[in-house]
């Protein structure tokens, strides 16, 4: 499957937290994620991470334009509520495609590990009849 990673600043540490806890399943599929993010993920934790714009420069767009063409399965993006964002349009543009296309999406940790824990029994088999070719490898990654 291929997974985007996506947190804002105040909620980096813990999306850190959750892909250090959670590598033994992510680190089965393909991961994707905003600059900034991505830098933090594999120096942190050893992941292999494609990595986008930073967000404020385009990398929201960037991968919803992945779920916009079925090529992206998961999204699990920490978004910091409590703090206005120069690119607030282009998040609620992601979450609004992931909408669009029924693609699981998780913007809290309570629901992400519910999805994690959900891709790892199998619960996401059904994104492969969707796309027809999931857990294939992006062209670029
Ligand atoms: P970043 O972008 O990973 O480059 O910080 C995330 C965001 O702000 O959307």
């Amino acid at each position: 499957m291929n997974i985007a990673l996506i947190a804002h600043d105040n909620k980096k540490d813990l999306l850190v937290g959750f892909a250090t806890a959670y590598k033994g399943i992510l680190s089965n599929h393909n991961l994707f994620a905003t600059g900034t993010t991505g830098s933090r993920i594999m120096n942190e934790t050893g992941l292999t991470v494609h990595r986008f714009q930073s967000g404020p420069y385009g990398g929201d767009q960037e991968i919803g334009a992945l779920v916009a063409n079925n090529k992206m399965d998961i999204v699990i993006f920490f978004r910091d509520p409590l703090t206005a964002q120069p690119h607030e349009p282009d998040i609620t543009a992601l979450i609004r495609l992931c909408d669009v296309y029924a693609v699981p999406l998780a913007t809290n940790l309570g629901t992400a590990e519910i999805l994690i824990k959900g891709l790892e029994r199998g619960d996401l088999a059904w994104r492969t009849i969707v796309n027809g070719k999931s857990g294939e490898i992006i062209e670029n990654n």
